[in-house]
């Protein structure tokens, strides 16, 4: 068995290798679909260190490589998801690794989840002799903006061939302090779903509204209306977040407009309040409409899928954690109304993500994820780096813990 204490050794020996990575992912940041350079990097990088099965261009520029454990045992495969994609904001931070595309940046941590992979390339290639089963790689593009990169490369069958039986995958936290993981088991992420309505009303003069059907005065009431579906429908101890983020409409102090459209956001953590809140909020804004006697046309789209995280893949992880980091630093935060596409990944197959401390406030790394400053402690890379290899190693030895909860 992999005792900690050699392994973090190791890793802190390899901890300069995986900054180097790091930075000059987060130098040459690139947007989703767009990693090719990104995606030439890892493949190389993958070559190098005797990665086997490289699979290059998955669902645009997607990669999985194989490392073959050599000992006897129960073969399992375990897959590690990272993400490479960055995001369209200007950098504002002055350091020497500052993105040098212009407009673009690594301002997610998506170059660490990255850079953490290849370690993890590194460290379980080191020790093959050491386990039995076998792990994929696998790097995805475009997390950041819908579809995303996850669903494609699955139906493109990156589960199969070999067949997964669990995954796992890290996110930096910026809002932890460094040398913090979280873990929690159920709904850790919602569903970002989206809505656009438009309402069509019959546009006259303000002083006749008798000959008018106001779109505004009908999209105020949608508005409102909407807020009873979390209040009224939603059961109290679910969660559900129905924002309304844009309503344009009319341009004159004299006119009553033709059309006034409304957009926004409706984010649930289950399946079924998922489906309960599609339903009613496109039922408010039909009725009301009816009501005001417009017709209104709702394009309601559903985004990535609620990340669940299965319960003992995610005792798993924590005990890994604890090896890790101790019992101390192991946070079980509550589900977050953000979302994520690693969800995809666990729709019909256990896994689990964690969160990784990044921040340091005596460095004065404190920025948030998506913020022109965000920049991460990159000691993390290696707590980051150690817990993932110890939870790979215990999986592939044990499999997943017996839990009475289930998923
Ligand atoms: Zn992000
Ligand atoms: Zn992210």
């Amino acid at each position: 068995m992999v005792t900690a204490t050699r392994l973090h050794d190791e890793i802190d020996e390899i901890l300069p290798g995986l900054i180097a990575d790091r930075r000059y992912l987060h130098e040459n940041p690139e947007l989703g679909f767009q990693e090719f350079n990104t995606a030439k990097f890892v493949a190389e990088r993958l070559q190098a260190l005797g990665v086997e099965d490289i699979r290059t261009g998955i669902n645009g520029t997607g990669i999985t490589g194989l490392v073959r454990g050599k000992s006897a045992g129960e073969n399992r495969v375990v897959l590690v998801r990272a993400d490479m994609d960055a995001l369209p904001i200007h950098e504002e931070n002055d350091v020497e690794y500052k993105s040098r595309n212009d407009g673009v940046m690594h301002a997610c941590g998506h170059d660490a989840h990255t850079a953490i992979l290849l370690g993890l390339a590194r460290t379980l290639m080191a020790r093959r002799d050491e386990f039995a089963g076998t792990v994929k790689l696998l790097f995805q593009p475009s997390e950041e903006h819908f579809p995303g990169g996850a669903k494609g490369m699955i139906e493109e069958g990156v589960m199969e061939d070999p067949h997964v039986d669990a995954s796992f995958a890290l996110h930096m936290a910026q809002h932890q302090p460094l040398g913090v993981i979280t873990i929690a088991g159920g709904p850790i992420l919602a569903a970002p779903d989206s809505f656009r309505v438009t309402i069509q009303g019959k546009g006259g003069h303000a002083a006749r509204p008798q000959n008018a059907i106001d779109p505004i005065v009908i999209g105020a009431q949608i508005v409102n209306a909407l807020q009873t579906v979390v209040s009224r429908n939603v059961d109290p101890v679910e969660s559900c977040v129905v924002t309304v983020g844009y309503f344009n409409a009319g341009e004159a102090f004299n006119v009553i407009p033709d059309v006034a459209t409304i957009g926004g956001t409706v984010r649930t953590l289950t399946p079924e309040i998922r489906d309960l809140a599609e339903e009613r909020v496109t039922a408010v804004i039909q009725g009301i409409a009816e009501a005001g006697r417009a017709t209104v046309e709702i394009e309601y789209t559903r985004g990535y899928p609620a990340t669940i995280n299965d319960q003992a893949a995610a005792a798993l992880v924590r005990e890994a954690v604890i090896e890790v980091v101790g019992a101390d630093n192991v946070v079980t935060p509550p589900p977050s109304m953000g979302g994520e596409d690693y969800a995809y990944f666990l729709l019909d197959r256990p896994g689990a993500m964690f969160q990784v401390g990044s921040k340091n406030e005596d460095r004065g790394l404190v920025w948030g994820h998506h913020h022109p400053r965000f920049d991460i402690d990159e000691e993390s890379l290696a707590v980051g780096l150690e817990t993932m290899t110890v939870t790979v190693l215990r999986y592939l030895e044990r499999g997943l813990p017996a839990t009475d909860g289930g998923n």
